[in-house]
């Protein structure tokens, strides 16, 4: 049994009473904690212990869940970027239909990397262009994962509903319906884990309502339950996606949704700005996750979720960075300012507050993957997924309290990250990777994406 203390740090535990202490200890033992409170660790805790963190001046918070990302679009930043969303789609589809495994796997790693330097110990990724003889994409990603050390949820995502049909992606890149059922089924039988503990879990994803039919979605829906995985999907992104609802099946995006068996607490949905009130109280009601991407809505200029109507209803509303591509970084921790800020600039100061974002960033990540009992909270029995804060140096000095100081404060990356009791984040370096290696392989395949889609 190995055993790592970690004591002198203050401590946001998110807990069910949401403790806050201010100099205290952690244990783990293997993968889970085993004490969590003031003071320094017990000496029958300290005498077994393989090693000791002396955490003076920083803050421990639960390891950060991302609740919904693109890896693949590491190897795509920087265009289109003063485009709306679906001006950025058509952009880009041509790019993307030269993906394949060497990209998927060099832009993943440098993703996964960048959220572990931002204390990220957990992220979704919702992949969903799939094209012929591009290899094998979701392997390589559940292989980056394994590499850099993070627990990691991969939806199978899917797209059917091509230009010809009245969808908006080109018909080269949306696949057959019954091929990606098949698809979605291989992959839950060779990756996911249902056991508790788990390192890699399954969800299925059609992508959106403008490039997935409705029977694809509602097949996706019936083979998720009968498996026991989740379900993710974007929604309510844009007045884009309003117009193209209300003009196609006549109803707003999400009565659609409802309307296929979507609306559950095994769902959740990234961005949800575009929901009226009447809308939030339905998503809190059914116990509907949000996976909120306040960077990435900023940046396409899409607007403005209801965070704090949706946290109000008891809506899960989880952060996420989304891909790459529309955010050209993906830096959690950083998505806690901007969710402030933005809900700040629509409501007012008291729209949402510090201690929500990190609550969201937490707590609400984990329910939004089903992972609530585990994972985003620092409590004895909890998987040890912890990052430890550096607030001892000049950007901090002051702030009197260290989770104002950790989302108001400036960005650094996280000090310390463990993973299941893992070490994979010390000193603020990366310690199961090169990030000068990865930064060469991504401007690698990012140059090879650039030849291969010449004029975009
Ligand atoms: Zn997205």
């Amino acid at each position: 049994m190995s055993t790592i203390v970690i004591e002198g740090c203050a401590i946001a535990t998110v807990d069910d009473e949401r403790r806050e202490i201010a100099d205290g200890h952690l244990v783990i033992e293997d993968q889970r904690l085993v004490a969590v409170g003031e003071g320094p660790a017990a000496s029958d805790h300290t005498n077994k212990a393989i090693r000791r963190i002396d955490a003076a001046g920083k803050l421990a918070t639960p390891g950060l869940i991302n609740c919904h990302h693109h890896l693949y679009q590491w190897a795509t930043r920087g265009y289109a970027t003063d485009a709306t969303l679906f001006e950025w789609l058509v952009a880009l589809y041509p790019v993307w239909q030269h993906i394949d495994d060497a990209v998927v796997a060099a832009a993943a790693r440098a993703g996964l990397a960048s959220l572990a330097r931002s204390g990220c110990t957990t992220t979704t990724d919702h992949h969903y262009i799939f094209p012929r003889h591009a290899g094998d994409l979701l392997g390589v990603e559940i292989d980056a994962a394994r590499a850099i050390g993070m627990r990691f949820h991969p939806c199978r995502g899917a797209m059917d509903l091509g230009k010809s049909a009245g969808g908006l992606p080109p018909d080269d890149v949306v696949e057959d319906r019954d091929a990606i059922l098949t698809a979605c089924a291989e992959a839950i039988d060779r990756h996911h884990d249902p056991e508790p503990g788990a390192r890699v879990r399954i969800a299925l994803a059609p992508t959106s309502p403008f490039s997935v039919t409705g029977e694809l979605m509602s097949e996706t829906a019936e083979l998720a339950r009968a498996r026991g995985v989740r379900l993710h999907t974007h929604l309510a992104e844009t007045d884009d996606e309003e117009r193209f609802c209300l003009e196609r099946f006549g109803v707003r995006p999400l009565q659609y949704l409802d309307d296929l068996g979507w609306l559950g607490d095994d769902v959740w949905l990234a961005h949800c700005v575009h929901l009226n009130e009447d809308e939030t109280v339905r998503m809190g009601a059914a116990g509907t996750g949000v996976a909120h991407c306040p960077t990435s809505n900023g940046r396409l200029g899409a607007g403005i979720a209801p965070v704090p109507s949706l946290l109000a209803a008891g809506a899960p509303v989880g952060l996420g960075v989304d891909g790459a591509a529309s955010n050209e970084c993906g830096e959690l921790v950083d998505e806690l300012r901007a969710a402030m800020v933005l809900a700040r600039v629509a409501r007012g100061p008291r729209a949402l507050s510090a201690r929500q974002a990190l609550e969201m960033a937490t707590r609400h990540g984990a329910r939004c993957l089903g992972r609530e009992d585990e994972l985003g909270h620092l409590s004895v029995g909890a998987l040890a997924d912890v990052a430890l804060w550096n607030l001892d140096e000049v950007g901090f000095a002051g702030i009197a309290d260290p989770i104002a100081a950790l989302a108001f404060g400036p960005t650094r990356p996280v000090d310390t990250l463990v993973v299941g009791g893992e070490v994979v984040v010390e000193d603020a370096e990366l310690r199961t990777a090169d990030p000068v290696t990865l930064a060469a392989e991504l401007r690698r395949e990012s140059g090879r994406m650039a030849l291969a889609a010449p004029g975009t």
